[in-house]
């Protein structure tokens, strides 16, 4: 008997017939003497549609109306399915996220949580009761309804998770768990039964877009055991943990090849090489809010220096732009953009006690003749900035390379 926490997203409470399903689901769960807190997204397209809605009416809807706006999309989703379980024995209840006391800060459309009541959801769990709470909103000091930023059921799932002290946070939703990379660029992609957090995150960074990566990070921090799983077949999907699988003796090297289709590289060729010239060239970047990921710099013979980065491909305008301008001050050489890049990891927490993961990878790519433009590594992961053309070879071949194919 345990406590779960269980989150449903939004294709699988899309229809009343699936929430009725969903229904079924929790009936069976409390059969096996379960104690079930269960959190909502809205329907799937409903938080867009409601977005859509509010631009009708404003260019730039109004941040406070329309955190009022789209969280009635959970609103709804939460008490259907009580009705969906009243109508089955099961004695449920629903609560908004300032009913429960959800206590945020006041960032509208991005809110963070502070605080939970558990009060509430504990007396009804007592008395045998489901709790359905609405993902994705809570409310502030002033009683302001807020909410969490897109895909936020899922850190309300893992919020309430860890008030609670539960045994687990389940997040259903419609891929059967964590694969070693996107089963539609490799065929032969496995479901991991288990990853950690730190790989999670570099996952999930990605472009591995199974949960919201806030979410993840606030299951690390309180060390919230979190599932991904499917809601239309059974079976154990995959568990995000703070332990390495130690029953492994030969835990993989590798556990997954990520990919992000949205890169663009930009460099400013020709600068002076002096102190302080960097930081000239990247600081506007950041205070225009533009992210820069990965960045090289060569040293030429003339003693000018390139610098390349890359960015988000929907800023690469922005960027060049910006670029532009610094390059004139500077006087350099050139500016150049390419919106034709992606990148490309390998991640896994072996490779913090492994060497040659890194040598292996580039021979896997050379083998497949894919030149790499730029090259960056952390503790768990190497990436590598390739040209678009290769990425669904490159990410078979590495895939393969590091034995993850099934
Ligand atoms: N309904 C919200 C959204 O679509 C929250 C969620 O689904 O997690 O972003
Ligand atoms: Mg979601």
């Amino acid at each position: 008997m345990s406590l779960i926490v269980q989150k449903f997203g939004g294709t699988s409470v899309g229809t009343t017939e699936r929430i009725k399903a969903v229904a079924d689901k929790i009936i069976g769960f409390r059969q096996q003497g379960h104690s079930l807190v269960i959190v909502l997204s809205a329907m799937s397209g409903e938080t867009n549609r409601l977005i859509g809605l509010a631009k009708e009416m404003q260019i730039e809807p109004d941040a406070r109306e329309l955190d009022v706006l789209v969280s009635t999309g959970e609103q709804v989703t939460i008490a259907l399915l009580c009705m969906a379980l009243k109508a089955r024995g099961q004695e449920a209840r629903s609560y908004t996220g300032a009913q429960v006391r959800i206590l945020t800060d006041n960032a509208y459309t991005k809110a963070r949580i502070q605080e939970i009541d558990v009060e509430r959801m504990r007396a009804d769990l007592d008395q045998g009761m489901v709790v359905v709470v609405a993902g994705f909103q809570g409310v502030d000091e002033d009683g302001n309804i807020t909410t969490l930023g897109r895909g936020g059921s899922d850190t309300t799932g893992v919020a309430l998770a860890a008030a609670l002290k539960a045994d687990e946070c389940q997040i259903y939703t419609d891929v059967d768990g964590v694969y070693t990379t996107d089963p539609r660029v490799v065929e032969r992609a496995k479901r991991l039964d288990r990853i950690t957090f730190e790989e999670m995150l570099e996952m999930a960074s990605l472009g591995s877009k199974v949960l919201q990566i806030r979410s993840v990070e606030f299951a690390g921090k309180y060390n919230v055991p979190l599932r991904v799983l499917s809601s239309f077949s059974d079976g154990p999907g995959t568990l995000i943990t703070l332990d390495e699988d130690n029953s492994n003796m030969e835990q993989a090297l590798v556990s997954g090849i990520a990919f992000n289709r949205d890169e663009a590289k930009l460099s400013i060729r020709g600068v002076p090489d002096q102190p302080g010239v960097a930081s000239r060239i990247l600081s506007p970047i950041g205070e225009a809010n533009i992210e820069v990921d990965v960045i090289v710099q060569n040293v030429a013979a003339d003693n000018t220096n390139d610098i390349t980065f890359t960015v988000n491909r929907a800023e690469m305008s922005k960027a060049k732009a910006i670029l532009q301008a610094v390059a004139e001050e500077l006087g350099a050489r050139e500016v150049v953009a390419d919106n034709t890049v992606v990148k490309v990891s390998v991640v896994g927490m072996g490779m913090r006690s492994h060497a040659g993961v890194a040598s292996k990878m580039f021979k896997a790519l050379a083998s497949e003749n894919i030149n790499i433009e730029m090259i960056t590594t952390s503790e768990i992961k190497i990436s590598v900035i390739i040209n678009e053309k290769y990425l669904e070879l490159a990410v078979r071949s590495l895939h393969a390379a590091f034995g993850l194919d099934k």
